[in-house]
């Protein structure tokens, strides 16, 4: 007789249901099964396909349990030193995109960049808050606006720890030789916004057609010369979606075939000046999964250069291979405001940039300090409350609870509160839809499915990865 380890299921279709664990071990059965382990009445084939899968134990201590702990124990990791920084050196940008959601200020404007204190107390805080590796994400505003800031904070880094990478966030409306000098070191990466065609980037972003010229034309010229140290994120207004084939062509044309769909988030700004993208979950669920097709459809053959969607692949490798903890948005514990701070134009530390477009609008000041008298750990204590999604009653029935994650901070700025029901909040109601869709791609017959798959997660192909209990 095995003792199995406590399950939680869902229903994935008429006929069958997904069962998992609280360490994340999970197999595909039907309602004959779930009404023999309500009953107490598992089979001896149960029963061993339990046991053989490490879902059940013979005895207290046996691999299986022990098994089991250690996989419970790996995901309860303890929060880590800073590694991840988000810096904005101003607030100023040269455009006004529609959804921006941290409300830039002017490009003439002024008191929206550090001072010569506020870029000395950066300097101090980092050395004293990272130990040895630090990547620090440039963002704005509009970084480039102030290179001599970017600079002086690359030169320290570079000097102060072993290891530093440096991602820098720009619309790209200027490229000038002190831009293209920055960016041919090999520790600098490029992140963009492309979001589609010419046509589409013009009406969300740039406006006019000189703009939007000048705007290929730069992401071209970076593109020539740093290669795969450029990247590009699209964002995507759900009340005008582009057709996926046409959405990737243009990705393709550029070489990008890693795509990180996001739609206008409810965040900051984009709340008044996009109202719609509270609820849009239906519309972008259906134009998500047409795109995820559409590169499976492109996936053919051995390639190292296949699509894929970046949030897919990354909740495949949750549910799949535990150990997949570095996305702030999709990790329990989420640990807000230790490994990862963001540090704004007036010196201000925010756990996230969530949180920062929230004390920007006036919702509520979710600030952890500043690099002037350093943190506040009881404001940052105060943060954690809600950063264990297996303490909460919904999660902790949803047999995705192990590969989910916990965000109050989006839960607060879209619902106004950080106790919603899970269920009712867009940051489940999206997780259990692309939770769902994996399942349904790990459990599929199609051969040209399991083919993405198997280049997704670097295995073999094709690949059938789920297991099922008959
Ligand atoms: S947020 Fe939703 S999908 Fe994620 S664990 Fe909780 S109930 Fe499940």
């Amino acid at each position: 007789m095995s003792s199995v380890f406590p399950l939680r299921f869902r229903r994935l279709s008429e006929s069958s249901l997904v069962f998992a664990n609280e360490a994340g071990q999970f197999f595909k059965s039907n309602d004959r099964f779930l009404e023999r382990l309500d009953n107490e009445k598992l089979t001896k084939s149960d029963q061993e396909f339990l046991f053989d899968h490490a879902m059940a134990s013979r005895r207290a201590g046996d691999i299986n349990e022990m098994s089991y702990l250690h996989r419970l124990a790996s995901r309860l990791r303890p929060p880590t030193d800073l590694s991840y920084v988000i810096l904005v050196p101003t607030l100023r940008c040269d455009l006004a995109c529609s959804y921006c959601q941290v409300s830039r200020a002017a490009i003439n404007a002024k008191g929206f960049d550090w001072s010569d204190e506020t870029l000395l107390n950066v300097k101090s805080y980092l050395s004293k808050s990272v130990s040895k590796r630090i990547q620090v994400e440039f963002q704005g505003g509009e970084p480039t606006l102030r290179l001599d800031l970017m600079s002086q904070i690359m030169d320290f880094c570079r000097e102060h720890f072993e290891e530093s990478r440096f991602i820098i966030c720009t619309n790209l409306s200027v490229v000038n030789e002190a831009f293209v000098d920055i960016i041919s070191a090999e520790d600098v990466f490029v992140s963009s916004s492309l979001d589609g065609s010419p046509d589409l980037h013009r009406k969300q972003r740039t406006n006019t057609k000189s703009q939007t010229d000048e705007f290929f034309k730069n992401f071209s010229r970076v593109g020539e010369l740093i290669g795969d140290r450029l990247s590009a994120l699209p964002t995507l207004d759900s009340k005008n979606l582009p057709a996926p084939s046409d959405f990737l062509d243009t990705f393709d044309h550029y070489n990008m075939r890693s795509v990180f769909l996001r739609p206008v988030v409810y965040h900051g700004f984009a709340r008044k000046r996009h109202p719609t993208s509270k609820d849009h979950q239906s519309v972008w669920q259906k134009f998500y999964e047409a795109c995820i097709y559409e590169m499976i459809a492109r996936n053919i053959g051995e390639t190292s250069d296949f699509y894929e969607e970046y949030y897919l692949t990354l909740i495949l490798k949750r549910l799949l291979r535990p150990g997949e903890d570095n996305h702030i948005d999709l990790r329990s514990p989420n640990w807000l405001g230790y490994d990862h701070q963001l540090i704004d134009y007036d010196g201000r530390i925010y756990p996230s940039d969530e949180a920062r477009m929230m004390a920007r609008t006036g919702q509520v000041d979710l600030s952890i300090g500043d690099v002037f008298a350093g943190l506040d750990e009881e404001k940052r204590g105060a943060l954690q409350g809600r950063a264990f999604n297996a303490l909460d009653p919904w999660c902790s029935q949803c047999p995705y609870q192990a590969a989910c994650g916990s965000d109050p901070i989006d839960d607060l700025a879209r619902h106004g509160r950080a106790d919603v029901p899970k269920p009712a909040t867009a940051y489940c109601q999206k997780h259990l839809h692309i939770f769902d869709f994996a399942m349904k791609l790990i459990y599929s017959e199609d051969k040209k499915n399991q083919h993405s798959l198997a280049l997704w997660l670097g295995l073999p192909s094709p690949i059938f990865l789920g297991d099922v209990l008959q």
